[in-house]
C-alpha cells in the first residue's frame, strides 16, 4: 500500500509551496489508492507559532485534501505530532548507540565556538572535527559518572550516497566532506529534524516522500540512516522550486502567497489546485485542447508522476484568474454544485449590504444572474460591486414621472403576458411607447429608475431580461403611488 505524508513544521500559515508539496503527495495518494498522512514536525521548540497547526489543516481541508491519517484523524501509527513521540525517539537513538553508528559527543558549546572561530580564521568551513568519535568506552564511562551534558552525533561514514530520485532522476550529494558528524539527538533530549524524520517515515509505514528540493541535500544524511538502522527506505521524489513567472523566487511575503489570502480573494480552491499543477506538472493535458479546469478527483486520476517537472515550476498569474472563471463556467454548464454557488453569492450578498431588508435573493434569481454574467465574471464578489446593486436591492421610494399610475398599470398587464426575453421585451417597450404617445428616452428614464434606482447601467430590456419577470413585476408595482 502506497502510504505518503505532508510533514509540515507548525511555523505559520500555509502558503503555495507547502500546498504544492501536499497535494502532489495527496495526488500520488489517491492515484494508488493509498493513504495520506499528516506529520507534525515540531521539535524545534523555538520556532513554534501557536494555532499554526490548525491552521494549516483548514487549509489543507479547505484545498479539498483530505486527511487519512494525523493528528485530530486517527490512524494507527500515532500519535503524529512529533513533541508527543519523544519515547520513540529515545529508543531509536539507543539502537543507534548500542550498534556504534552513532555516539555521545561532549563538546561544550565554548569548544565548538573556538572550532567555529578557528575556521573562519583560516578561511575553511566550519565543522565539527568529530573529536568524541573517537573516545574510548573508559574515556565516555567517567565523564557519564560525572553527568556531563552530552548530545548524540551520528557517525556519517560515507561521502556520497547515490539517490534515485523519482523526479530528478540518480543524483548525488556529497555532505561528508563539508560537515562534521551531525547532531541527532541534542542536549535537551530533543530529537533534530533529520532524525525524527526519518524514525518517522520508517514508523509509519511512509512509501513515497515528495518534498521540496531544498531537502534533496538532506536525503544522504537520511539514506544513511536508513541504513544504520537496516531499514529499507522510502523512495523520494523532489519538487522543484516554485518562481513567479519571471523566474524570481516566491514572493517573500508570506501574506502574498498565503492559502488564507488567495481564499479572501475569492479564489476557489479549485481554481488554486489547477494553478499549482499547471506549474508543476504531472498532469496530462493534452495539447491543443482549449484550456480546462480539472476536479481534484480527474486531476488525481490522470496523475503521472513521469510529468512531474524537474526544472523551476513558474507561477503564471493570469491562468489563476482564468481558472477561477472557468470553474464558474464548469459548475454552471455542468449543472453540478450549482446550489454551491448559489449559497456563496447569497453570504456576499448579504455581507455587502448588511442594513438592507429586502434583498432579492431567490435561488433562481440568483441562478439568471451567474448566467448573464459568467463570462465576465472573475470572482463572485464581483457580482456585489455598486453598479450591480440593482440585481439585489429594490430601489428606493420614488416619484413616477413622465407616466401615469394607469399607464404604468397598463405596462404591468402587457409584461405580465409575454416571455421574457431580450427581443420580446424590446419590442413590447416599444410598441408601448407608440401606442401610448410617450417619449422613449423619458419611457427608458423612468424605468431604470423604476427597476434600478440608478441612472446608468445596462439597457432596460437586458436589466428586465436578468431580473426576471416576478422581480420587475413586484418593483414596477411599488412605485405607483
Ligand atoms: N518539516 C519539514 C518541513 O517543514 C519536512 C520536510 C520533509 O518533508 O521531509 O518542510
Amino acid at each position: 500500500e502506497v502510504r505518503v505524508r505532508f510533514a509540515p513544521s507548525p511555523t505559520g500559515h500555509l502558503h503555495l509551496g507547502g500546498l504544492r508539496t501536499a497535494l502532489y503527495n495527496y495526488l500520488y495518494s489517491r492515484n494508488k489508492n493509498g493513504k495520506f498522512l499528516l506529520r507534525i514536525e515540531d521539535t524545534d521548540q523555538t520556532r513554534l507559532v501557536p494555532g499554526a497547526a490548525e491552521s494549516l489543516v483548514e487549509d489543507l481541508q479547505w484545498a479539498g485534501i483530505n486527511i487519512d491519517e494525523g493528528p485530530g484523524f486517527g490512524g494507527e501509527h500515532g500519535p503524529y505530532v512529533q513533541s508527543e513521540r519523544m519515547k520513540i525517539y529515545q529508543n531509536a537513538v539507543k539502537e543507534l548507540l548500542v550498534n556504534d553508528t552513532a555516539y555521545r559527543c561532549f563538546c561544550t558549546e565554548r569548544r565548538l565556538e573556538l572550532l567555529r572561530k578557528e575556521a573562519l580564521r583560516t578561511r575553511q568551513v566550519p565543522r565539527y572535527d568529530n573529536k568524541c568519535r573517537y573516545l574510548t568506552p573508559q574515556q565516555v564511562a567517567v565523564l557519564l559518572a560525572k553527568n556531563t551534558p552530552y548530545c548524540i552525533r551520528f557517525k556519517l561514514t560515507s561521502h556520497n550516497e547515490p539517490l534515485d530520485d523519482l523526479i530528478y532522476g540518480s543524483v548525488t550529494h556529497n555532505v561528508s566532506e563539508n560537515e562534521g558528524d551531525p547532531v541527532i539527538m541534542k542536549t535537551d533530549n530533543f530529537p533534530t529534524y533529520h532524525f525524527a524524520n526519518v524514525v518517522d517515515d520508517h514508523m509509519m509505514g511512509i512509501t513515497h516522500v515528495f518534498r521540496g528540493v531544498e531537502w534533496q541535500i538532506s536525503t544522504t544524511k537520511h539514506l544513511l540512516l536508513y541504513k544504520a538502522f537496516g531499514w529499507q527506505p522510502p523512495l523520494y521524489g523532489h519538487l522543484p522550486l516554485l518562481v513567479n513567472s519571471d523566474g524570481t523566487k516566491l514572493s517573500k511575503r508570506q501574506g502574498d502567497i498565503g492559502i488564507k489570502n488567495f481564499r479572501e480573494k475569492g479564489y476557489f480552491s479549485v481554481a488554486l489546485v489547477n494553478y499549482v499543477i499547471s506549474a508543476g506538472g504531472g498532469f496530462d493535458h493534452s495539447p491543443g485542447q482549449k484550456q480546462q479546469i480539472y476536479s481534484m478527483a480527474e486531476l488525481a486520476h490522470n496523475f503521472t508522476i513521469e510529468r512531474v517537472n524537474s526544472h523551476p515550476s513558474r507561477l503564471n498569474p493570469d491562468l489563476l484568474n482564468d481558472f477561477n472563471r472557468l470553474h464558474i463556467l464548469k459548475v454552471l454548464q455542468n449543472k453540478t454544485n450549482t446550489e454551491d454557488l448559489v449559497r456563496h453569492v447569497q453570504g456576499l450578498v448579504r455581507s455587502a449590504y448588511p442594513n438592507e431588508q429586502n434583498l432579492d435573493l431567490d435561488d433562481q434569481h440568483i441562478e439568471n444572474v451567474l448566467k448573464w454574467a459568467a463570462k465576465r465574471l472573475t470572482f463572485l464578489q464581483d457580482l456585489t460591486t455598486s453598479k450591480l446593486s440593482f440585481l439585489w436591492v429594490r430601489p428606493a421610494e420614488f416619484k413616477l414621472k413622465h407616466m401615469t399610475k394607469d399607464q404604468m398599470h397598463s405596462l404591468i398587464d402587457n409584461l405580465v403576458c409575454i416571455e421574457f426575453t431580450k427581443d420580446n421585451l424590446n419590442d413590447k417597450l416599444k410598441e408601448f411607447a407608440d401606442v401610448n404617445q410617450l417619449r422613449f428616452a423619458d419611457f427608458m428614464k423612468t424605468l431604470r429608475a423604476a427597476l434600478s434606482g440608478l441612472k446608468e447601467g445596462p439597457g432596460v430590456a437586458e436589466m428586465m431580461d436578468i431580473l426576471g419577470k416576478d422581480c420587475v413585476l413586484q418593483r414596477l408595482k411599488s412605485c405607483i403611488p
